[in-house]
This record gives structure tokens, sequence and C-alpha cells, in this order.
């Protein structure tokens, strides 16, 4: 976990963002405030990340694209960066990278840089369902409900492990059959029940309550939370625990209130 944090500017939580290594291979989801300084934390260039999933084009998931983007360019990357993603990011992806930074790309084209590679691979995941079958893993897609823009979540099926990973939302009733058996389940967690429903965007979030009837209901392993909104709001750091408490309270399965710089070793 790069990034556990949400949309504020929480001083000991990145924005959301999130790596998988497979193999030699290293896939990325969402990239939100300082996922690329978090990434070199862990001793990886930006030019490794071979494929960036994004979950929804809320700024918070998606601020640190740009970063990632130049940075792989400027080291070289061996391979073209693939971005996946809902309705729309083909235009944010096109918009974000040369218009504004005309200038800059123009100065280095002019002292010999190949801008071969600069462009990413843009993807949209239109439809719930499987879109991505490597030689070793499969990624499948589902829509959650959030703020009325088209949001998803990824399933990543390795051998006999599974791992879905949202970005905000509220799930449909298909979802636990979605996450049937994940051995990890990286989900929002942005405030108790009591305090989204006092947010005018409250209903935009999944409850405690809900994640836990999910992972139960799905037989999930392990639950990670991210995106506590709740403590940038309050300033409460033991929410996260609070929170990750209420879930366990009706979960048999483990929970861990998610951490940058957090790994877990799936074998
Ligand atoms: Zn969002």
């Amino acid at each position: 976990m790069l990034g556990s944090g949400a949309v504020r500017d929480n001083p000991r939580r990145g924005g959301p963002s999130q790596i998988l290594y497979i193999d030699n291979q290293i896939l990325m989801f969402d990239c939100g405030r300082s996922a690329s300084s978090n990434l070199s934390q862990r001793g990886i260039g930006c030019e490794a990340v071979d494929r960036l999933f994004l979950t929804h084009l809320h700024f918070d998931h998606i601020v640190d694209v740009p970063y990632l983007v130049f940075v792989g360019w400027i080291k070289e990357r061996k391979n073209r960066l693939q971005i996946y993603g809902p309705n729309g990011t083909k235009d944010f992806v096109k918009k974000i990278i040369r218009p504004p930074f005309q200038q800059d790309i123009e100065s280095r084209v002019a002292h010999g840089k190949d801008l071969t590679l600069l462009d990413p691979e843009v993807y949209e995941v239109l439809q719930a369902n499987q879109f991505l079958l490597d030689h070793n893993y499969q990624i499948s897609s589902v829509f959650m409900n959030h703020a009325g823009i088209p949001t998803l979540a990824y399933r990543i099926d390795i051998g006999d492990k599974r791992i879905v990973i949202t970005g905000d939302g509220v799930p449909d009733e298909q979802f636990p059959e979605f996450c049937h058996g994940a051995d990890l389940l990286s989900i929002e967690c942005s405030g108790t029940s009591e305090f989204l429903s006092q947010q005018a965007w409250g209903s935009w979030h999944i409850e405690p309550a809900s994640i836990a009837q999910i992972a139960s209901k799905a037989g999930v392993k392990t639950v990670i939370i991210k995106h506590l909104v709740m403590e940038d709001i309050t300033g409460d750091r033991e929410i996260g625990n609070y929170m990750a408490k209420q879930i366990q309270s009706h979960y048999d399965g483990e929970v861990i209130v998610g951490e940058d710089g957090l790994a877990i070793d799936l074998g």
C-alpha cells in the first residue's frame, strides 16, 4: 500500500494508491497524492510500473498520474505504460499529459529526448467483465455506485490467489460473489455510519457494517481498510482501529487498518 489516505492532505497518509507485484510485473491501482514518491521509497522507480488501473476519476485517486508518466519517460521506461480506467480515462490522459506540459515536452525534444513511450496506452473498461488476461493472471471489473461517476473495483486472480481492490463506492448485491473466496479485500472505509449520515457526500461510501457483511458472505480471508476520510476531518487517529473493530465484530476473518508502506506477501 503506497497511500492509505483520501482527499485531504493528511501528513501521515498519501493519496489512494497500491501496487501489486506479480513475478516481475508491477501493477498500480490508483495514483493519488505522493504515489510516485511513496513508490520510490519502496525502491521502485516510476519507469518500473507496467500497468496502472484507475478506479475512477476523482482527483484524489489520479492526481499523481502526470508525474508517474513524465518521470517514467525521463527515466526511459522499457515498455509503454498501459492505463486502464472507466469511461473518461482516455480524455483525462489526453488532456493531462501533452497540453499542460507542451513547453516542457518541446524543450526536452529539442535537446534530443525521444518522444517514443511518453504517451500511455489507454484502455477504457466500459463493462463489468474479465477484461485482461495475462499469461499468469486475470483481471476483472465491477461497477460501484459512487457520486454518479463511473467507478470500478478490480479483481486480480493469480493461480489460486484472489485479490479485490476497490476505489470508492457502494457495491451492489452481486459484489460478494465477485469477491468470493478472496485472500485479500482492500476496501475504502471513509467513516462510521453515523459520520457518513452527517456528510453531504456520505451516501457515496460504504459503511463498516456492510464491509463486514460482504466479507463474511464472500468468505474473504483478510480485509484491509483505507481512505479514512473521517480521520482527516476529525483528526482522530484511533478511528481506523475503531472501524476495524466494528467490522471485526461481525466478521471472522482478519481486519487490517491500512498504512502507507504496508506490505502483504500472499506467497
Ligand atoms: Zn471518489
